[in-house]
Formats: C-alpha cells, sequence, structure tokens
C-alpha cells in the first residue's frame, strides 16, 4: 500500500491550536494522509510512556510511523569512539522507534568530507554492519534505512546508499530525490532522469525492495556545495518536479512511503502528491 504523510507536524497543525504530536494522527486521517515521520534529528528524547501514547492514536488511525534517527551520527570515520557513538545513536532512536511502533528508521550514514569516498564506503560499510549485529541481538523493529544525502561532501549518492542496502536483503533505501536533485546540482530534470534512479534501485536491490523504498520528498534549494535550504511546492523555480515521478510510481505499481519534508507546508505538501498519484491511476 503506497502512504504519503509528513515529516514531523505542519504549520497550519499549530495555527489550528494543536500541541500534541499524538493530535496529529486524526488530523492526517482526516485530511487522507497515511504516513508521519518523526524527527530524533536533534537528539533521542522521548518518555516511553509519551511515544506509546502516541503509537495507541497513529494505530489507531492507521498511519504509518516512521522515525528519523539524530543527524549527527558518522559512520565514516577511522575513530572508534565516534564510530561507536553513531552506533549508539542509531540503536537510540530505534529503541525510541518501538515506543511509536515505527516500522523504518531513517539516517543519515556520515560525512566524507575528510577522506576520500572509497575509504569513506569502508568504514560505513563496517559501522553499518555492526549496527546490524546489534539491532539483530537487541531484537530491535524499526528497519534501518540509510538515506540519499544533499550535499556533495556527505556520504550518501545513490550508489553508496544501494551499496549499504546490499548488507541485509529486506534492507530498504531512503530516496531523498530533492536530495539527489541538489548533489547534482538541479540533476532531476524530469521523467528520464527518475526512471534512471528507479532503475538503478531495481537492478541493485530488486523489484521488491523498489517497490517497498522509503521516499522522502521536497523541493531545495542548492548551490554548488549541494543542498542549501527545504522550500514549499508554493515557492516558485526550486526544482525537482513530483509529477514525473507520481506518473511513474503509478506505472510501475511501486508502494513507497512518501514522506514531505517541506518546509512548514509538509503536510499540504504531501496531499498535493497524493493527488498527483491518483491523477494517474
Ligand atoms: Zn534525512
Amino acid at each position: 500500500m503506497i502512504r504519503f504523510g509528513p515529516a514531523g507536524n505542519s504549520q497550519s497543525f499549530y495555527n489550528e491550536g494543536f500541541k500534541h504530536t499524538k493530535q496529529a494522527a486524526a488530523w492526517l486521517k482526516e485530511r487522507g494522509l497515511n504516513a508521519f515521520e518523526y524527527s530524533f534529528g536533534r537528539g533521542v528524547r522521548l518518555k516511553e510512556e509519551t511515544g506509546r501514547d502516541i503509537a495507541a492514536e497513529f494505530d489507531a488511525s492507521g498511519i504509518a510511523m516512521s522515525v528519523h534517527a539524530p543527524y549527527y551520527i558518522n559512520f565514516c570515520t577511522d575513530d572508534p569512539e565516534k564510530r561507536e557513538a553513531s552506533i549508539n545513536f542509531l540503536l537510540q532512536a530505534m529503541r525510541a522507534g518501538t515506543y511509536l511502533n515505527a516500522k523504518r528508521t531513517v539516517f543519515h550514514p556520515g560525512s566524507c568530507s575528510k577522506m576520500d569516498r572509497e575509504t569513506a564506503k569502508g568504514y560505513a560499510m563496517e559501522a553499518f554492519k555492526e549496527a546490524l549485529e546489534r539491532i539483530k541481538a537487541e531484537g530491535l523493529m524499526g528497519l534501518p534505512c540509510p538515506e540519499t544525502m544533499g550535499k556533495i561532501n556527505q556520504f550518501g549518492t545513490l550508489d553508496e546508499v544501494l551499496e549499504l542496502c546490499t548488507l541485509r536483503e529486506d534492507l530498504v533505501p531512503t530516496i531523498d530525490f530533492g536530495h539527489l536533485d541538489a548533489r547534482g546540482i538541479g540533476a532531476i530534470k524530469g521523467r528520464a532522469e527518475y526512471e534512471a534512479i528507479l532503475d538503478a534501485i531495481e537492478n541493485k536491490l530488486g523489484r521488491d525492495r523498489l517497490r517497498m523504498m522509503h521516499v522522502h520528498f521536497s523541493k531545495i534549494e542548492h548551490t554548488k556545495a549541494g543542498e542549501k535550504r527545504h522550500v514549499t511546492f508554493a515557492d516558485e523555480g526550486f526544482t525537482p518536479d513530483f509529477l514525473p515521478l507520481a506518473e511513474l510510481v503509478a506505472e510501475r505499481d511501486l508502494t513507497p512511503v512518501i514522506i514531505c519534508e517541506s518546509a512548514g507546508t509538509q503536510a499540504e505538501d504531501a496531499l498535493a502528491m497524493k493527488e498527483m498519484y491518483e491523477s494517474f491511476r
């Protein structure tokens, strides 16, 4: 089943007087959305009781929950302490994710500003492998989904992320199309570029995993270094355009979870994406 929803709460949610994320479940359902991503980007601070409260509302409304692990994870390091800390940040997010009944945990694999990409890949593969072993040993739910990144000096090209997903047969990537566009300095012009991305995922991981991929989508302003800031669908002159992707998702019968990361209008823009997708069904 394809799903659409926001990363965090839209400004309109707060403007309407709502304060607590557990209230977002009914709010999203009423608008026809069925996914939500809860951010631990700035740290994992969620009490078990609060998490379970939120999960009960979301489960009752049929909204699929994913979480975003802390932004400061960096697997691309030769420093054993930093690597250990990074593995722990991912595990913390996954533990708190279990309170939320989150099925997926998105994470940024790391930075390669201080080393060449091949070396970075070696470290990232090694650290992620170790993280996977500990996740298994602890029996944590919430599939870890490495994300494609928007800045050129970050680890997380499409190929790099797909490579991480080869470590286990059930891993799916988080394909952030805005990030891929930004790191390619406006690389996604239309249908042909989206097709190439989808083909690359299918060729590397197979059709089942392509169908189930996690998606982040927003328009992103970029500089020559890649990502600068997230904008909204109402901001003119930014890329990429979701419409050709909506058509391909429908044509290829894909069932991703599509999370919108627009700045402030993420629920509204998620709904706009859902409508574009439905226009091709
Ligand atoms: Zn992210």
